[in-house]
């Protein structure tokens, strides 16, 4: 098999690399070096990867189960067999870890293989003497499939599996922020697929707009931030385009008294500080119960110390943007004097290149705190104390976010009645945040409208069509 050549990058559009007139470059998030040339995509280019993908829809959406599954098997082992090379494209361009992005590669490999595996339902809704009636479901067309930074292989793949197996085509793009290995990963799937079932285009801040606007696009498959979540859902009215929105999360973690702090803490440090902080899914807010809050600040605050920057998950911040954004937020903290247990804001030395931002802890910042009360998407995060069960319930969905919670109780009553109250797609017991192909994946209240993956997230790829078949001649 060819080398991976992570040097150049073009669109792919209906199974051809194509150049581009204007382009522009990401950035290292170690180095905050200027990585490779990208392609910046005009709305010409978008036209003709629509019209492709309609023209590839046409034939693709009859193939066979089995045909879509054994292409998908043989995509996802290309990648895996380079997964050094993606893991080196994923870290310069994300600023993860080697051994964080080769993870990602992996668990891009367990998406592009498990999701097409599985069966969507069929339900006969009605059967009498006179009638039967079945709904199925059909493919909706041209996906958009509109990506953020954070995890730039993972989340595409999850995009391409869902759409492409259920039988619809996709044009995927990247954040302006990681176009590398998304468009890599579009060119690698053409030695797999049809012209027009895979492409990707590169862009800047216009092809997202161009894309929701577009009559000849069926569904935006958007995961990002809240607020342009609001944007794509309102431009996408216009054509009533469906629309699964993953956005984003403050996500609280209760810690009740009986647990073993000693097995919880480097459970509660990796869902804190995965990618530092800039995972949808990581606590944002960890809610300790009063009887063990001293012990659990000391060690917690002691294994955090033990993290090394731009090793494991400890990542630099992305961008720059992002860098900024936290460090605002950690200076709110330190202007509030809030009681730092870790990190308290220095100057930067201007002699050290990367977003780096080291992990710092806040101990009991009021509830109505910035800190508390923002997604950070860094690594910084408040311990708050709690006394009352249903207060400490009523604190953790004080929020009109809803993406994922987590509850940390030996006691399997107590945990299963304070987990099935808290509004949240996802609630974690006694396991870290952690995401599963076969299951549904999505946020509540602002936190997003619809989910990805499981059979139910397959679905929100189709369109239900019932059939009424008369009994009577
Ligand atoms: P973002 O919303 O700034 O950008 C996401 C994507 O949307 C990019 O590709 C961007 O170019 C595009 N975009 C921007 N404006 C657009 C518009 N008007 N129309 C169409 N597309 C547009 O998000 P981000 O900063 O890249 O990612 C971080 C956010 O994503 C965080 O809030 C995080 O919680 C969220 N996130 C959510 C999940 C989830 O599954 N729920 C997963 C990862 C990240």
């Amino acid at each position: 098999m060819a080398s991976l050549n992570s040097e150049t990058f073009h669109n792919v559009i209906n199974g051809a690399l194509k150049g581009a007139s204007k382009q522009y470059h990401g950035i290292n998030p170690f180095t905050e070096e200027r990585l490779w040339p990208a392609p910046v995509a005009t709305e010409e280019d978008l036209e003709e990867a629509v019209e492709a993908a309609n023209v590839a829809f046409k034939t693709w959406k009859n193939t066979t189960l089995e045909d879509r599954r054994s292409r998908f098997q043989a995509f996802a082992n290309a990648l895996v067999a380079q997964k050094s090379e993606w893991a080196d494209l994923v870290s310069k361009e994300a600023g993860q870890s080697i051994e964080f992005a080769t993870d990602e590669v992996e668990v891009s490999h367990e998406y592009l293989t498990t999701i097409p595996n599985i069966d969507l339902p069929e339900y006969v809704t009605h059967d009498d003497e006179d009638v039967k009636a079945t709904t199925k479901y059909y493919p909706l067309g041209v996906v958009a499939g509109i990506c953020p930074w954070n995890f730039p292989v993972l989340l595409a793949a999850g995009k391409i599996a869902s759409a492409v197996s259920t039988g619809n085509t996709i044009i995927i793009k990247p954040s302006p922020y990681t176009p590398y290995s998304e468009l890599k990963l579009a060119e690698l799937a053409q030695q797999f697929f049809p012209p027009g079932v895979i492409q990707a285009l590169g862009g800047d801040d216009n092809l997202g707009p161009w894309m929701t606007k577009h009559p000849g696009i069926a569904k935006i498959s958007f995961t990002g931030s809240t607020a342009t979540g609001k944007r794509i859902m309102a431009a996408a009215a216009s054509t009533l385009k469906r629309v699964t929105l993953e956005l984003g999360g403050n996500d609280p973690s209760i810690v009740c008294p009986d647990i073993d702090l000693d097995i919880v803490i480097p459970k509660i440090l990796e869902d804190v500080f995965t990618h530092s902080g800039q995972s949808c899914i990581d606590t944002k807010r960890i809610y300790v119960h009063k009887s063990i809050y001293d012990t659990f600040l000391s060690k917690f605050t002691a294994a955090s110390k033990s993290l090394k920057l731009g090793h494991g998950y400890l990542s630099p911040l992305q961008n720059k943007m992002q860098y900024e954004k936290v460090a605002s937020l950690r200076k709110d903290c330190q202007d509030q004097k809030y009681q730092f247990a870790l990190g308290e804001p220095q100057e930067k030395s201007s002699s050290s290149p990367g977003y780096f931002v080291p992990p710092a802890i806040v101990s009991r910042p009021p509830e109505n705190s910035r800190l508390v009360q923002e997604e950070p998407f860094g690594p910084i995060v408040p311990v708050l104390e709690w006394d009352d069960e249903d207060d400490v319930i009523r604190r953790a969905n004080d929020t009109d976010q809803g993406l994922g919670a987590t509850v940390w109780c030996r006691d399997p009553e107590r945990a299963e009645r304070i987990a099935s109250q808290l509004e949240a797609g996802s609630v974690w017991v006694n396991r870290g945040a952690i995401p599963l192909p076969t299951a549904l994946f999505g946020g509540i209240k602002q936190s997003g409208i619809g989910g990805e993956w499981g059979p139910l997230g397959l679905l929100s790829y189709c369109d239900a069509r019932t059939f009424h078949f008369s009994k009577r001649p």
